[in-house]
């Protein structure tokens, strides 16, 4: 795997990932996809809230919500490393050719996304297929990308999967079913964003903003992406799938569960905060600070921006997410302020969010 020589990235990433001015990265391939990293330790604490809110597990929906994700990564696959039609493969050949496509398919991109490194264990053409991943995290959303690949390989309506960690592997057993159990209308992933806006980096020569290639580490071998400022694990996440996550879990849980995510971001927000007061004390560095980091990761970055002494008024069109990017902002807000904050929206819109987030 070449890196770039002064910042060690990636090169197969840094020449296709653009840092765009409204705080959005996209990946442009033959169909372009946005992408944020994430970590990986705030994604679990957010959906092992929503499971203890709720009183059961909530898996199985953010699996389903996740496979068009796969649909999508498995055609960019495909475009990159064979630009071939598989109903033209003849049958003989068929059967091994498809378990190493299903690999193929996914290896870079599950090592990319820093979620464990894979392996073939079997495969049954037209039967079922199990695969392993060391090292693994972020598992909804794997088990999710591995199912809509296998759909698309198998050219098959739906599939159903088993899947358990041992020994710190994560082993996916999938298998042929019927038909998807949800609604495709409801899986549509967004058209990504204009990508205009006032937001600026200093970026090394291969493109990828400093903030980012200075504190990220990759391990492509063991599928790890490591932040070397916090020591967390992060994790590359196509943006579409939070939305299609969260727009599954209001259809299948009711509505209220976007307020259950919006508190438990926030929560996970300001706890982060508040163990770094130096960081805080400046107001005005530390927004710039905080929006920018955000935008690097690719969560989007405000048009407008306008702050009190105890409130902030926010305008934006790049969001991944309005609810939990409003509640990133609502975290810092409580942090600066050491109180609680009651937030008044002005739009919910997937491409607009307009608010105002008060301390009490
Ligand atoms: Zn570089």
């Amino acid at each position: 795997m070449l890196r770039c020589k002064i910042c060690g990235f990636p090169r197969r990433y840094s020449s296709v990932f653009e840092w765009q001015g409204d705080g959005t990265i996209l990946a442009s391939q033959r169909l372009r996809m946005p992408l944020m990293f994430l970590e990986v330790n705030e994604w679990d604490f957010i959906f092992n809230e929503l499971t203890s809110k709720v009183g059961s597990p909530v898996e199985h929906i953010l699996i389903e919500a996740q496979k068009n994700v796969g649909k999508t990564i498995y055609e960019i696959a495909r475009g990159l490393y064979m630009n071939i039609d598989v109903k033209r493969i003849p049958s003989f050949l068929k059967l091994q050719f498809l378990a190493k496509l299903l690999i193929w398919s996914v290896r870079n991109y599950v090592a990319a996304m820093g979620a464990g490194s894979i392996g073939l264990v079997s495969y049954k053409a037209g039967e079922s297929a199990t695969l392993s991943f060391i090292n693994p995290c972020l598992i909804p959303m794997v088990v999710g990308n591995c199912l809509g690949i296998y759909e698309c390989v198998e050219e098959m309506p739906g599939s159903s999967a088993e899947y358990k960690v041992e020994g710190g592997t994560l082993y996916v057993r999938m298998s042929h079913a019927e038909e998807s159990r949800v609604s495709a209308e409801r899986l549509y992933l967004e058209e990504p964003s204009s990508g205009e806006g006032k937001l600026t980096f200093e970026k090394c020569r291969c493109g990828v903003p400093e903030r980012i290639s200075q504190s990220f580490i990759w391990n492509l071998e063991a599928g790890e992406i490591r932040n070397k400022k916090t020591g967390m694990r992060e994790g590359m996440v196509a943006v579409q799938s939070m939305n299609a996550i969260l727009r599954e879990l209001a259809h299948e849980l009711g509505e209220e569960v976007l307020d259950m995510l919006y508190d438990s971001q926030k929560q996970y927000s300001r706890q982060k905060l508040e163990s770094k007061k130096a960081e805080t004390a400046n107001h005005h560095s530390f927004w710039n600070e905080y929006l920018s980091e955000m935008g690097a990761r690719g969560f989007g970055y405000p048009v407008s921006f306008q702050t009190t002494e105890s409130s902030v008024s926010v305008e934006i069109k790049s969001a991944y997410n309005q609810i939990l990017y409003a509640a990133k902002i609502a975290g810092a807000v409580e942090a600066l302020t050491d109180r609680n904050s009651n937030i008044t929206w002005g739009e919910n819109e997937p491409s607009y969010g307009k608010y105002t987030i008060s301390a009490e």
